[in-house]
């Protein structure tokens, strides 16, 4: 250290305090970056790597971005998962004495970015702080580009506090988390994440922590006296968790959180809760087998037409509700739109024209928004009026009371419609910005300016006359300002009084003391015009950013209208109904759809079907089938129209009452999970762990072929406890597809259990799909048949009914009462039939001997008689 050149010294007492991040250290035009940094940064951005003295004899391996275009490289790392700190010059270099003074100003890290260009517009971007003992845990978590703050606190046994944070992390799907040491002791949780969410995890020391600071702290942030204000009094989690997230907000951002004015408590059993495996399973934000939106329940039901709707629509679907009231309000405000169509289209093409509020004010809080944000803004927000006059002139009284309360904002349209001109440059430094007749001083300036110009042009036309140069010109650029230009043919004509400044190969630049006068005015006018331009773009910005509250006030109610609007456009073209909903433990669809795989079918027509579920005597439903049935898709169906109906949603039905679960888990297929370092049979295993662990009465649980992944008499008997378990102690509703066919025999032993299957109807040897749910069951899986369906190799086939075949008769002479099915007696038949005309044939009566005879007939007519018990 004491060799290092006073930069470097300077340079290595800054990055001291910044460890895990990679420092953006400013040195004129450039961020330049050194040792370890350097290395890394220039591998991941794919920039030169140089070196630079560090003093004595070391040097220091260096690589470097341009400052104007950081913004890029910043994103880019952290996009990565890299943190950065951005070190800048505190001084001008050219007034300094000595060492420039520096320092870090902003600690970029994936949960606190807020560069609009990284970001998705239609999901959060959020920071979770995790704090959890052996009694407690809280959840605190923040969106910085949007300014949304939640937080919500557990007290449980420890062993269920991971749990409830689990499914918490699974629902906001964090790019980064602040815990504390104690939540990371456990292994398998932390696995969990990393595998699932695979968040930037930053630990701090439980022990370090103080209560009574981070009160003080979340007052003060949030500009009150006491904590009761914040729904925040006695909730020691959750200002545990607050605290922190406020503390790191300030060790990363510095200041500039003014957007983020305010927290909301929430508590888990407000929401139906679904834990990570069963958004999944359902395909709620992403398909399973592609991973993309696409083929997903939100690319569905997302006609959103703002960021921030598509971001509010996302998360009524991770938090669906409980409170029937409240899912009510939802419904009736969509079933007002789908009755006025012309109304939704209205309002669907006013809110096209609204831009993202929540992160344009975001922006404008941080202070690193342009003109053009400016400009956006006033565009969304002169769109306001319009929006609420629609709902004022509706005729409706819920959107009449939501037109009133619309603040249309008029003042700051005002502000900036009359101060930033349209479509302004990106640059806020170079001037453009403001319209004229804003600023007077600013007017006179750009009136002398454009008077210098008409001065010039008249003063190049009396030169011209006086030198008799016809091709005289006045030029200029940057470096030597105005000059008049004279072609080397014309030199001999230049007068006196026209003094030299720059030979160039086919002509000479001169000025003269005039040229120079109006130099001095026009120059100087352009330099305080930017200079003024920026000064009042900066005032504009800090008015607009006083508003904040109000302009996030208005985005919250835009963004509620937009998701309503686009259930209602989603209703409307998929001509879904309004569901009714009861606290009675029934479900009971009518003509239900699956609403994905209804869009997506392209050989034929969805076949509706009906549910009847209920929390007596039809309590859970065993599904056998062949496979490719529609066992899955029905299940899945019921689990999506009941999330549906509780964020408000119409569904997919002829009609429908459903009831308020409060979970939903499923198990559905063999997903296999190896990245996790775990076997097909231990996932299900746990997931089906987690669901006797958690579910209640009024749960909804969809099990796909549990104990598929194991052997069958393994299999088998934990299907049937479990469901045995089900539905003797636990009671939720559950439908359990199953190839077991041994399972129907429950009907008939446990309450509460019926039985269904899946019509097909056979003709020869092909099965037809008609895809339709009746009661009862079969004993028939059509496994080969699918196979064959599928294209599989006819030996294979045939080689398979042949293992089928000697598997019958093993089981048989085992003596197993498990019954074989018609499918499997059929193929049995089919193969003895084979076995008779075989033996017959192979036999050469000239080469036999009687007796050699008699017992080949021996053997033949034991085989015909076990065919007839058999038969
Ligand atoms: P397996 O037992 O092999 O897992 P399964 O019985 O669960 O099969 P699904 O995966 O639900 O069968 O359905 C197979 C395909 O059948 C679906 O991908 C879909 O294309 C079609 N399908 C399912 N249900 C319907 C329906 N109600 N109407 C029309 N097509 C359907």
């Amino acid at each position: 250290m004491d060799n290092l050149t006073p930069m470097m010294k300077q340079y290595v007492t800054i990055k001291e305090n910044y460890q895990d991040t990679i420092l953006f250290f400013r040195l004129g035009d450039f961020y330049e970056m050194f040792f370890d940094d350097a290395l890394i940064a220039s591998k991941e951005l794919e920039i030169a790597l140089t070196h630079r003295d560090a003093g004595g004899n070391e040097k220091a391996p260096m690589c470097g971005v341009p400052h104007h275009v950081a913004d890029v490289y910043i994103s880019k790392l952290v996009k990565k998962g890299y943190k950065v700190a951005i070190c800048e010059q505190l001084e001008d270099p050219a007034i300094a004495k000595g060492l420039v003074e520096r320092d870090v100003v902003r600690v970029i890290t994936p949960g606190t970015i807020i560069d609009t260009n990284v970001l998705d517009e239609k999901s959060n971007n959020y920071l979770v702080s995790i704090y959890l003992d052996e009694t407690g845990a809280g959840l605190s978590y923040v969106d910085s580009s949007t300014g949304e703050m939640y937080t919500t606190e557990s007290l449980r046994e420890e062993s269920e506090l991971y749990n409830f944070v689990l499914d918490e992390l699974g629902k906001i799907f964090p790019s980064e988390i602040i815990c504390n040491s104690k939540f990371i002791e456990n292994k398998r949780i932390l696995k969990t994440i990393k595998n699932r969410i695979n968040p930037y995890i930053n630990i701090y020391d439980t022990e370090a922590v103080n209560r009574n600071n981070w009160e003080n702290l979340i007052m003060d942030h949030f500009n009150v006296d006491n904590l009761e204000v914040l729904d925040l009094e006695g909730k020691m989690y959750s200002i545990l968790s607050t605290g922190k997230l406020i503390d790191y907000l300030y060790e990363t951002q510095k200041d500039s959180l003014k957007h983020i004015n305010g927290i909301e408590f929430y508590n888990t059993d407000e929401y139906m809760v679904l834990d990570i495996n069963t958004r999944i399973n359902l395909e709620i934000h992403e398909t399973i087998m592609t991973r993309e939106k696409k083929g997903a329940l939100i690319w569905l039901l997302d006609k959103t037409s703002t960021a921030m709707g598509g971001r509010l629509l996302k998360s009524w679907l991770e938090q669906p509700l409980i409170n029937i009231k409240e899912i009510e309000k939802r419904q009736n405000m969509v079933q007002l739109f789908v009755n006025d169509i012309i109304l939704m289209d209205q309002v669907k093409n006013c809110l096209k024209n609204i831009y993202d509020l929540e992160r344009l004010i975001g922006k404008i809080s941080y202070g690193n928004c342009n003109a053009r944000d400016l400009f956006s803004l006033k565009i969304s927000i002169g769109m306001i009026p319009k929006l609420k006059k629609l709902l004022l002139e509706s005729n409706k009284k819920e959107f009449i009371r939501l037109g009133m309360e619309i603040d249309p904002l008029k003042d700051v349209y005002q502000l900036l419609d009359s101060s930033i001109v349209d479509n302004p440059p990106i640059s806020v430094k170079e001037g453009g910005l403001i319209k004229l007749g804003f600023d007077k001083t600013l007017d006179e300036l750009k009136k002398a300016s454009i008077e210098g110009k008409q001065w010039l042009t008249k003063l190049e036309m009396e030169e011209k006359k006086k030198t008799g140069i016809k091709n005289l010109k006045i030029g200029f650029n940057k470096k030597s300002g105005y000059f008049f230009e004279v072609t080397n043919s014309n030199i001999n004509l230049v007068p006196n009084y026209f003094i030299r400044r720059q030979t160039l190969t086919n002509s000479e630049r001169y000025y003269t003391d005039k040229l120079k006068e109006i130099e001095t005015k026009i120059l100087g006018a352009e330099d305080r015009i930017v200079e003024i331009e920026y000064n009042i773009f900066q005032e504009i910005r800090d008015k607009v950013k006083m508003q904040t509250n109000r302009i996030q006030r208005v985005s919250k109610l835009i963004s509620k209208i937009d998701v309503l609007n686009s259930f209602a456009q989603v209703a409307y073209r998929n001509n879904y109904v309004k569901p009714r909903l009861n606290n009675k433990g029934i479900i009971n669809i009518i003509e239900g759809r699956h609403p994905v795989v209804e869009t997506t079918l392209v050989d034929g027509t969805f076949v509706p079907n009906d549910t009847y579920i209920d929390n007596k005597d039809n309590r859970i439903q065993i599904i056998t089938g062949p496979n490719m049935a529609g066992k899955s898709t029905y299940m899945r169906q019921v689990a999506i129209i009941t999330l549906m109906a509780q964020i408000g949603s119409f569904i997919p039905a002829k009609e429908a009452d459903i009831c308020i679960v409060d979970r939903i888990f499923t198990r559905i297929g063999a997903s296999d999970n190896l990245s996790q370092g775990e076997s097909t049979f231990m996932v299900e295993m746990n997931e089906v762990a987690n669901i006797i662990e958690n579910a209640t009465e009024d749960s909804l649980i969809i099990l796909d072929e549990v104990g598929r992944g194991t052997s069958t008499y393994d299999g088998l008997s934990i299907a049937w406890s479990v469901i045995e378990h089900i539905a003797e102690n636990i009671r939720s509703k559950t439908l359990f597809a199953t190839h077991y066919h041994e399972l129907i025999e429950l009907e008939d032993n446990i309450k509460g259990v019926k039985n269904l299957t899946i019509l097909v109807e056979e003709k020869g040897d092909e099965v037809i799909f008609l895809r339709k749910i009746v009661k009862g069951s079969t004993n028939k899986s059509y496994g080969i048949q699918v196979a064959k369906l599928a294209g599989i190799d006819k030996r294979i086939i045939n080689r398979a009914n042949e293992i089928l075949f000697q598997i019958e008769e093993n089981h048989k002479s085992s003596n197993s009462n498990i019954p074989l099915d018609n499918n499997q007696q059929l193929n049995f038949l089919d193969y003895k039939k084979d076995y008779f005309i075989d033996k017959i044939n192979s036999l050469d009566i000239s080469k036999i001997t009687p007796i050699e005879a008699i017992n080949i007939l021996y053997e033949l007519t034991e085989e015909a008689k076990k065919l007839k018990e058999r038969a």
